[in-house]
C-alpha cells in the first residue's frame, strides 16, 4: 500500500461521523454506537475499504467495522462513506494491535482479513495478521462460535497462517489455494489488491479458522 501523504486526511477523519480516529476505551460500546443489537463482522487492514463497504450495502442487518493503520489510505473509505451514509459501517484508524480495548469479550461475530501484510523477516512474524499472537487477541473479541476468513495471494504467508491456526489451538474450518476456481468462492466479495492480482493470473489462497 502507497503511503502518500494525502493533504488534509485527518482533518476529514476528525470531521466524520462514521470514523474514531484516535479511539480509547470502546469494548462494550457497539450496541450503543450502532443502536442496535446485530451482529458486529470487522475487517482489519481495510485499506481503501471496497470489500467492507460492498458488504455493508449488500447486508443492512449486520454491523460492519473496518479498521486501518494509516489516514492516507482509510480517507478513501470514509469520502465513500459520507456519501453512502450506510448507517450499518464505521471505521477506525489504529494499529491492530490495540484492538483488545476496543471490542469487549465476545463482543465481535466475525473477522476478516484481506492481503494482510506479509512482514516477510522472521523477526516481524508476531506482526502478521495471522500470528498466534493475534489469534489470542482474536480469541478474546470473537464470539465462541465466531469464525476467522483470510485471503492473500502470498502462498509463504498462508503457509505460515495455515500453520499458526494449529499452533494458536485453533481449527481450519476450510482452505483452498485457488479460491475463484473452488467452491468457496460462492458469494465472494472481491477486494482491491484481489481485483489487482487475480487479474495477473495470481491464484488467491483462502482460509476460514474457528476454535
Ligand atoms: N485489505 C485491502 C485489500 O485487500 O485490498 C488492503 C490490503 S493492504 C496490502 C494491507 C492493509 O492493512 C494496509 O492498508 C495497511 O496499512 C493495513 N494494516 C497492516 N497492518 C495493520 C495493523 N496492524 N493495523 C491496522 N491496519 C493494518
Amino acid at each position: 500500500m502507497r503511503l502518500r501523504n494525502v493533504k488534509g486526511s485527518r482533518e476529514v477523519m476528525q470531521s466524520s461521523e462514521y470514523v474514531f480516529a484516535d479511539p480509547k476505551s470502546m469494548a462494550g460500546t457497539w450496541k450503543d454506537i450502532f443502536g442496535n443489537n446485530n451482529p458486529i463482522h470487522i475487517e482489519i487492514g481495510m485499506g481503501k475499504g471496497m470489500f467492507i463497504t460492498t458488504l455493508a450495502m449488500q447486508n443492512p442487518n449486520i454491523n460492519y467495522v473496518g479498521i486501518e493503520k494509516y489516514s492516507s489510505v482509510l480517507i478513501r473509505a470514509v469520502e465513500k462513506q459520507n456519501e453512502l451514509a450506510l448507517p450499518n459501517l464505521k471505521f477506525i484508524r489504529m494499529d491492530a494491535e490495540g484492538i483488545c480495548d476496543i471490542f469487549g469479550k465476545g463482543e465481535v461475530d466475525k473477522i476478516y482479513l484481506n492481503f494482510s501484510d506479509p512482514w516477510p523477516k522472521d523477526r516481524h512474524a508476531k506482526r502478521r495478521l495471522t500470528s498466534k499472537e493475534f489469534f489470542a487477541r482474536y480469541d478474546k473479541l470473537l464470539k465462541a462460535d465466531g469464525e476467522v476468513h483470510f485471503k492473500t495471494d502470498n502462498r509463504d504467508l498462508f503457509d505460515f497462517s495455515v500453520e499458526e491456526v494449529t499452533n494458536a489451538g485453533w481449527k481450519l474450518k476450510a482452505v483452498t489455494y485457488d479460491l475463484h476456481n473452488s467452491d468457496m468462492n460462492e458469494g465472494n466479495i472481491m477486494t482491491e489488491y484481489e481485483t489487482k492480482f487475480s487479474a495477473e493470473g495470481k491464484p488467491i489462497n483462502k482460509l476460514i479458522a474457528n476454535r
